[in-house]
């Protein structure tokens, strides 16, 4: 099968290598499509240390069973799957543990059913422990919080404020109910929020841009003891403006970060629930696809964010 490995910095090669055996828990997967996670780019910009290449990635795999292992009773050969897995989704086939692979609806596409963001997103959603009635802010609206705004909205809360600098993607937040919408570049957007709090600050803000500015952006939005919740991906260092300010607001701080198994499976069982029943909307989100041979292409889209630009997805025909 052909399969796209990373070298270096933006450096994928197709090479033709052997279709992945599976063992008797685990089915082959005819990939369909493999979202390019922001998370990635990091790799493909080989900007962090301590990696091994060549890398074989690509972790948001959607597509059709092809071969079942002997203990699987549950998926058939030709089920349309969604699944999360750690790797190996730039490529024609790939084995994946059974335990998380997620039927999907005939109506739903495979460039929609991107299991791990949409898990991500979900368990960030539930951590945060939200209660009704609640103000929340949401700093970046890109790809993963425009998934985040469509499920707070089903938590019935009072308030969804969507904070970015792209236009296109306030308009979207707008679309899928978010109630404000908010541009720094263009208006001081912590006076606005205090003016919609009665100068106290939102209940929660999620911070989902992950880096330093949003990072502080949220804390100046929280009001006294309200949830600082840590969303977004940060490799390496952060300077945060004032510590003692975090102190003094008494925040609730969430790291909304998963790592065991058992909840990355509920977050996305949920997630994937709510895509099948078509609560969530992932169609206007998709806004770029490729072929497996224009895997570079993808990265550079994802990027530099041309506009309009939500989220690259490699699709194999
Ligand atoms: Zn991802």
């Amino acid at each position: 099968m052909k399969a796209a490995i990373l070298y270096g910095a933006h450096d994928f090669r197709i090479e033709e290598i052997e279709t992945p055996s599976i063992n008797d828990d685990q089915c082959l997967v005819d990939v369909k499509a493999c979202g390019v996670c922001h998370s990635e780019i990091h790799q493909w910009e080989k900007t962090l240390d301590g990696l091994e290449y060549p890398r074989f990635i690509g972790h948001e795999i959607a597509g059709i069973i092809k071969a079942t292992g002997k203990n699987i009773s549950e998926f058939n050969v030709g089920d349309r799957v969604a699944v999360w897995t750690d790797g190996t989704g730039y490529a024609e086939q790939a084995a994946v543990d059974s335990r998380f692979i997620f039927k999907l609806n005939d109506e739903i596409s495979f460039a929609e059913a991107l299991a791990e963001p949409i898990g991500c997103t979900t368990n960030g959603v539930l951590k945060a422990g939200l209660e009704l009635d609640q103000t929340v802010a949401l700093v970046g609206t890109g790809f993963m919080g425009l998934i985040m705004i469509q499920e707070l909205k089903l938590m019935g809360l009072k308030k969804i404020i969507a904070i970015d600098v792209r236009k296109e993607m306030l308009d979207l937040a707008e679309k899928l109910s978010a109630d404000v919408v908010l541009n720094p570049l263009k208006e001081d957007a912590n006076a606005a929020i205090k003016n919609l709090t009665n100068g106290k600050g939102v209940d929660a803000a999620f911070e989902v841009g992950g880096n330093e500015k949003t990072l502080n952006m949220a804390a100046n939005i929280t009001r006294m003891e309200g949830k600082l919740v840590i969303f977004g991906f940060h490799p390496g260092a952060r300077k945060i403006d004032d510590l003692g300010y975090w102190n003094w607001m008494a925040f609730d701080i969430v790291n909304a970060h998963f790592r065991n198994v058992d909840t990355i499976y509920k977050g996305t069982k949920i997630g994937m629930n709510l895509l099948n029943d078509r609560k969530i909307n992932m169609k206007p989100l998709v806004t770029h696809s490729f072929e497996l041979k224009e895997i570079e292409k993808a990265f550079e889209a994802a990027n530099t964010k041309p506009e309009g630009f939500v989220k690259a997805v490699i699709v194999n025909e």
